[in-house]
């Protein structure tokens, strides 16, 4: 669909839930709805942003769509983030009220980079420039709290619209101080109906395009772009259910955004202290299974005899191949945790 040509300082995209259940409903009505009462917002209203194939109107539209935006989704933010990217929708991380541990996630980040993990991300090569995206987890509040969120964005976006000096859209100034005094633009809904998927998607802001991953991945999933850099290619090859590539990945830049495990879905996962510490390893690993790298192994295996082909065990990977390196990984979790006053 192409988008009418009617100034707007922000769009805000709802991607609606697979649920029926009424209260996600009403949370995401109440985003819509708050939204479209501001002025110079456009609001879509779509299906789950994750099921959408590139030949959707959906995903046609929303690549129409130019300026700041709000994403609104049942997914982590970074999740939301990055699936977009993928999908070439493209921006800097906007930073909203519910982001607290993403901040410390990015100064872990800076420090891993300073403390041996020197090489630089995808984005350091490639930064992405221009707009800024927001992104909503609608499981962080209810829909007055969501809604109360969109509109202090959609304050900070009009102000700086302002500062900018803006011109062409005519419609600076905290959406406040023009309520009341404007057309609201009717809600896009867009009702494609697409089947559930499940394939990984990368944070590049992670990525140091090692090619773990795509060395790993036995089923074709991961290929190269023209600057040899790591893609997601063929994302419906990937096995449903299984998230084995993102315990591999050395940077965590591999999530499965409808994994029930937190870490694997895009959570920010660090600790307070400033690093992250492995349970798993710190408190011994009862048998092989504690292992990232070994459960990984027997997750693609059993992938691997479901779709009739022969196990492989253990890859002969970089992270395999320094595995007598555990210990030195412990000693140095040890070290960390004497220097906390626990
Ligand atoms: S294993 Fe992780 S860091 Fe390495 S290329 Fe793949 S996604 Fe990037
Ligand atoms: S989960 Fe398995 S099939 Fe899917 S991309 Fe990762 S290694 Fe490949």
């Amino acid at each position: 669909m192409i988008l009418p040509a009617i100034p707007t300082t922000l769009t805000v995209v709802i991607s609606r839930g697979h649920s029926r259940n009424p209260e996600k409903r009403a949370v995401e009505a109440a985003i819509v709805d708050a939204a479209t009462r501001l002025p110079g917002v456009r609001v879509l209203d779509l299906p789950h942003l994750y099921d959408l194939k590139a030949d959707t109107e959906a995903i046609k539209t929303l690549l129409g769509v130019d300026g700041e935006m709000i994403v609104a989704s049942w997914l982590f933010p970074r999740a939301t983030h990055w699936l977009l990217d993928r999908i070439g929708v493209r921006g800097q991380v906007g930073e909203t009220s519910f982001d607290e541990v993403a901040d410390e996630d990015d100064d872990n980040d800076a420090e891993m980079k300073g403390d041996g993990g020197e090489e630089p991300r995808v984005t350091d090569l490639f930064p992405r420039q221009g707009r800024t995206i927001y992104s909503l987890d609608m499981r962080a509040g209810d829909g007055e709290k969501l809604a109360a969120e969109v509109r202090r964005i959609a304050d900070q976006v009009a102000v700086q619209s302002e500062s900018d000096g803006d011109q062409a859209t005519d419609l600076s100034g905290p959406w406040s101080s023009r309520a009341g005094n404007f057309e609201p633009l009717p809600p896009i809904r867009l009702d494609d109906s697409p089947t559930r998927r499940w394939y990984p998607v990368i944070d590049y802001s992670k990525c140091t395009n090692c090619m773990e991953c795509i060395d790993f991945c036995l089923f074709g999933v991961y290929g190269i772009d023209g600057a040899e850099t790591i893609l997601v290619e063929q994302p419906d090859n990937c096995r449903k259910g299984c998230p084995a590539c993102s315990r591999v990945c050395p940077a965590n830049a591999i999530i499965f955004p409808q994994h029930k495990a937190p870490a694997i879905a895009g959570a920010a996962v660090e600790g307070e202290e400033g690093f992250k510490i492995d349970l798993s390893l710190l408190f011994g690993a009862p048998d092989q299974t504690a292992d990232p790298v070994a459960v990984a192994a027997r997750e693609r295996d059993e992938q691997l005899l479901l779709a009739g082909r022969a196990a492989v065990g253990m890859p002969q990977s970089r992270r395999t191949q320094s595995k007598d390196a555990a210990p030195d990984h412990l000693d140095d979790l040890i070290d960390q945790l004497d220097q906390c006053e626990l």
